[in-house]
């Protein structure tokens, strides 16, 4: 029996227990990675994401051609893909791992695999690697279509971190050599961040690496009893790196004010500190957690803007978008205390350096005036010139937003995707390779 080892957030050939059980069972292996236009069509989505995604699967493709077999890629809805290759190729099992990403996707998927008879199997991510693999015969590779292919617009992200697994472990290593020292002191601060933190966030998105390996290599690290400020800087690494409970994005409920999220998109609202983290953000394609929070929360609260839209420009902007964590860090900033961008900036930003650096035309604003630059008696040449006026004033906006939040009945509560359990998957729990369960559909 032919199998098809499905690739979706896991572009790797370690830590696989799906590729694992694919070559142990000596079968002809189509490796397979589908990209979904759907998919790729969401407002959330964006061309530095798609980028570090093709230069994650051109590396994997070597990888696995390396192992006797290379990856195949498709564009397509992916039942229609499985259907026909499942055809074409006489596969009678699917193979994949679970990922929170791919509930609803996994419940067609099922459907599909019961009326096709194909078996579908969803392991649970683990160890497990190939020495070999032998390949189905005559299967075009395919191309890994270029960003305009899927109609996603041209997006200048000139610091973008680079994909593939290569690289993963190159940040891996200096993180664990060099950088993990200044992490518990450093991980919040707008200038230090991007050095103190891992960075490794874009590849545990795309799965070129695998949570499980990088604890593995915090827990050689630390027995290595480091000093200094070694050890509480990577047991605050570890704790962050332990996945929250996925959420479901919000559902499109209300319009949003097309004039703020304009100012939100363009980096254009008038409020100094948020302007300059959205303009670090399109520069980058990353920002510490503390300022995403921060970013969140004013385009929720001060703006008014819906969680779909809110959430989404913030999630384009980042080329580690993943979707489960996204919603949920959007749904704690809606649910949360409103941030207060001007009292952030003095905590944060105390001597304004980091909203100089993305905010030139402020140069000449004097430092007391630098967050609120409309209480400066040099306002009238700036604001509305070559700096907008604020979209709101920010200590109306926050006292409102703090006066709405009193008033609001509880947060019902968060829907969280009860991946393992709350599918309507039925099948048999087994093992895949030692000490991993699978659910065998
Ligand atoms: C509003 C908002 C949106 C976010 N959207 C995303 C997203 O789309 N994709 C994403 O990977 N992370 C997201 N995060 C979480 C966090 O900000 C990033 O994971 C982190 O900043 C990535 O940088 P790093 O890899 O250097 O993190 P490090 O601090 O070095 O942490 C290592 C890893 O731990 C995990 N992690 C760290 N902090 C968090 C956190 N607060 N919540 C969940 N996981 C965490 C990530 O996998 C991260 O790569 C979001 C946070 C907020 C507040």
């Amino acid at each position: 029996m032919n199998v098809l080892v499905w690739f979706r957030n896991d572009l790797r050939i370690t830590d696989h227990p799906a590729l694992a059980l694919a070559a142990e069972a000596g079968e002809a292996v189509l490796p397979l990675h589908i990209v979904d236009p759907a998919e790729w069509a969401g407002a959330a989505r964006s061309a530095r994401q798609w980028d570090f995604r093709a230069e994650s699967l051109r590396e994997l493709r070597e990888a696995l051609a390396a192992l006797g077999a290379p990856l195949a890629v498709r564009v397509g809805d992916p039942v229609a893909v499985l259907d026909k290759l499942c055809r074409l190729h006489r596969i009678g099992r699917i193979l994949c791992l679970d990922d929170p990403a791919c509930g609803p996707l996994d419940l067609r998927v099922a459907e599909w695999a019961a009326s096709a008879g194909v078996a579908l199997a969803i392991l649970a991510t683990g160890p497990g690697a190939a020495a070999a693999l032998r390949a189905l015969p005559a299967v075009e590779p395919g191309p890994i279509p270029p960003a305009r292919a899927l109609r996603l617009a041209p997006d200048r992200c000139p610091h973008r971190q680079t994909g593939g697994r290569a690289q993963g472990l190159l940040l891996l290593q200096s993180f664990l050599d060099r950088r993990a020292e200044g992490y518990r002191a450093g991980r919040d601060h707008p200038l230090l961040a991007e050095r103190v933190s891992s960075r490794l966030s874009p590849h545990l998105a795309a799965g070129t690496l695998s949570r499980a390996e990088v604890r593995a290599a915090v827990a050689d690290r630390l027995a290595a009893r480091p000093g200094g400020d070694w050890g509480p800087g990577l047991l605050a690494f570890r704790a962050a790196l332990a996945p929250p409970a996925p959420v479901a994005p919000p559902p499109e409920d209300r319009a949003a004010d097309p004039a703020r999220l304009a100012a939100l998109h363009k980096a254009e609202t008038g409020l100094p500190f948020l302007d300059a983290t959205l303009r670090c953000l399109a520069a980058t394609g990353w920002l510490p957690a503390r300022l995403r929070g921060m970013v969140a929360s004013v385009a929720l609260h001060h703006l008014g803007l819906p969680e779909h839209a809110a959430g989404a420009v913030l999630a384009a902007g980042l080329t580690d978008h993943a979707p489960p964590v996204h919603w949920a860090q959007i749904r704690r900033a809606a649910t949360g205390r409103p941030a207060d961008p001007i009292a952030l900036a003095a905590s944060l930003d105390p001597g304004g350096a980091f909203t100089r650096r993305w905010l030139p035309e402020l140069a000449e604003v004097p430092p007391p005036f630098l967050q609120e630059p409309w209480r400066w008696s040099g306002a009238p040449r700036l604001l509305g010139r070559r700096y907008p006026e604020a979209v709101v004033d920010p200590a109306t906006a926050l006292r409102d937003a703090r006066h709405r939040l009193a008033q609001r009945p509880a947060a019902p509560p968060v829907e969280l995707i009860d991946w393992s359990g709350a599918r309507p998957l039925r099948g048999r729990r087994m093992p895949a390779t030692p000490g991993q369960l699978c659910l065998d559909l």
